[in-house]
């Protein structure tokens, strides 16, 4: 039977309006199949938190959030429903006595469209969410269910797949048991310290994120509790600007054991927001007070709006031996990125094997931007912005990027084109984000 269609929508930040003719929900991986073999164009949408026209298709959306399915544990395995987010997965693990390494800043977003992204949380031990994938069941171009497992030729090509293969059904994810972990923020990051001290400060803990609005000065007010203060900078070395609430940088530590020692920093007494002056209530648990991972991992709480909704996004996943080049670059732009800004925030991710992942064959540090709503101003920056990151920068699928020639910076970038012909010979996958980034 045919799933009924509704009206397409838009992303959730309202930064693209798809245009697909038609969303439809099947119930079953059999509608799935139906669905691909009568329909030439179609994609699958996740929780549309992406911010383009990435999952847009002239043809049909086809949402997974319908398929009647609960995850299931085999071992240390999980298998869950191509439509759920992992918000669900979570708190579903957590009352298994189950865990994963890392989330996202939020957990609202669904796992299909994450993996498929390279989306990922931080750590200098961590991969980004995709490296839990053990197996995928997508279907393809011609209708066909293919199940892909981690140790086949195909299968590191087609994890992080940008909906480009088909419509993947099903993933199995590895577990571990779960475990607690403590938040806490480390306010009053002087950049002499950032900049020196990076690759330090993203290992001081299990997962550590860096909030910053590219200002000059450290924070001026409370006791700094260790460390070597910062030697303030020349006007010379960058711009002079302050951050709104007077601040260089903040850091984020997520611990799985004691509260980590930030040189130069002073431990918050009192919640914040990841974005400077919002009210704290949508943040999770923070001021070291140990809880489930799922509930302290992410930035976020489920039932809560994330990060500002009317907003843009940007990141760059830069060769770790490069990161100090990189800050200094953003740094040279300051006066033309903090108008733009909301926050920045500045994560690890371990390097992987996934064919099409930022991390691909290198640790890395990511820089994102999340931007004020202001496509304009920020599609004027950011060409600007990427002709000044080292070489070795790739940027992040799921959000705004300006270079016309990504691949270059992806090995195997000419297998996946490869994989995906195989897979979708008929091209019904195929979009104009497609069209202009895989060429
Ligand atoms: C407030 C906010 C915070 C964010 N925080 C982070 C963060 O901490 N780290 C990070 O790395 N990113 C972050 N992102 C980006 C986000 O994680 C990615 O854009 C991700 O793709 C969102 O997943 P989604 O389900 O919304 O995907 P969608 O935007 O719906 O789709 C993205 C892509 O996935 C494909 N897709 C979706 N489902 C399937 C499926 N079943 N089969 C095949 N392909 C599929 C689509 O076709 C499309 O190509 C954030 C975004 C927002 C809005």
């Amino acid at each position: 039977m045919r799933p009924a269609s509704e009206a397409c929508g838009s992303t959730w930040a309202r930064s693209y309006d798809y245009t697909a003719r038609e969303l439809v929900r099947p119930r079953s991986v059999e509608d799935v199949r139906d669905l691909v073999r009568r329909e030439p164009r179609l994609r699958a949408l996740g929780s549309r938190h992406s911010f383009t026209d990435l999952a847009d298709t002239p043809g049909v959306l086809v949402s997974l959030d319908g398929l009647e399915e609960s995850p299931s544990l085999v071992g240390d395995v999980v298998r869950v429903p191509g439509g759920m987010r992992y918000g669900e997965l979570a708190a579903w693990l957590q009352d298994h006595g189950r865990a994963l390494p890392n989330l996202a800043s939020l957990p609202h977003i669904s796992v299909a469209g994450a993996v498929a992204t390279g989306t990922h949380g931080s750590g200098v031990g961590n991969g980004s969410l995709a490296t839990s994938v053990t197996a995928l069941e997508i279907v393809d171009g011609r209708g066909d269910l293919v199940r892909l497992s981690a140790g086949e030729p195909d299968f590191p090509g087609a994890v992080v797949g940008v909906g480009a293969l088909g419509i993947v059904t099903h993933l199995e994810l590895l577990t571990s048991p779960t475990y607690q972990v403590t938040q806490t923020v480390h306010e009053g990051l002087a950049y002499a310290d950032l900049r020196e001290h990076l690759t330090e400060i993203l290992g001081a803990a299990y997962s550590v994120s860096i909030f910053t609005r590219w200002a000059n000065e450290p924070e001026t007010t409370g006791a700094r509790s260790s460390g070597e203060l910062a030697r303030p900078l020349a006007p010379s070395e960058g711009v002079t600007a302050r951050s709104a609430d007077g601040s260089v940088a903040r850091v984020w530590a997520k611990s799985r054991s004691t509260t980590p020692e930030i040189p130069g920093t002073v431990l918050a007494t009192r919640p914040h927001h990841v974005i400077p002056g919002l009210d704290p209530a949508p943040c999770t648990e923070q001021l070291g007070v140990p809880g489930p991972w799922h509930e302290r991992l992410p930035h976020f709480r489920l039932d809560f709006q994330p990060s500002v909704g009317a907003e843009l996004q940007s990141e760059y996943l830069v060769p770790l031996d490069r990161a100090q080049e990189a800050v200094d670059a953003v740094r040279s732009l300051a006066d033309r990125v903090r108008p733009l800004l909301e926050v920045s925030e500045i994560r690890a991710v371990a390097a992987d094997e996934l064919w099409l992942s930022p991390a691909y064959g290198a640790d890395t540090v990511a820089l994102h931007f999340t931007w004020k709503a202001d496509p304009a101003g920020v599609r004027e920056l950011l060409p600007d912005l990427e002709e000044r990151l080292p070489a070795g920068t790739r940027p992040h699928w799921g959000k705004l990027f300006a270079t016309e020639d990504p691949g270059a910076e992806f090995p195997r970038w000419d297998d996946f084109r490869d994989l995906v012909h195989r897979f979708d010979p008929d091209r019904r996958f195929w979009n104009a984000w497609l069209d202009r980034v895989l060429g």
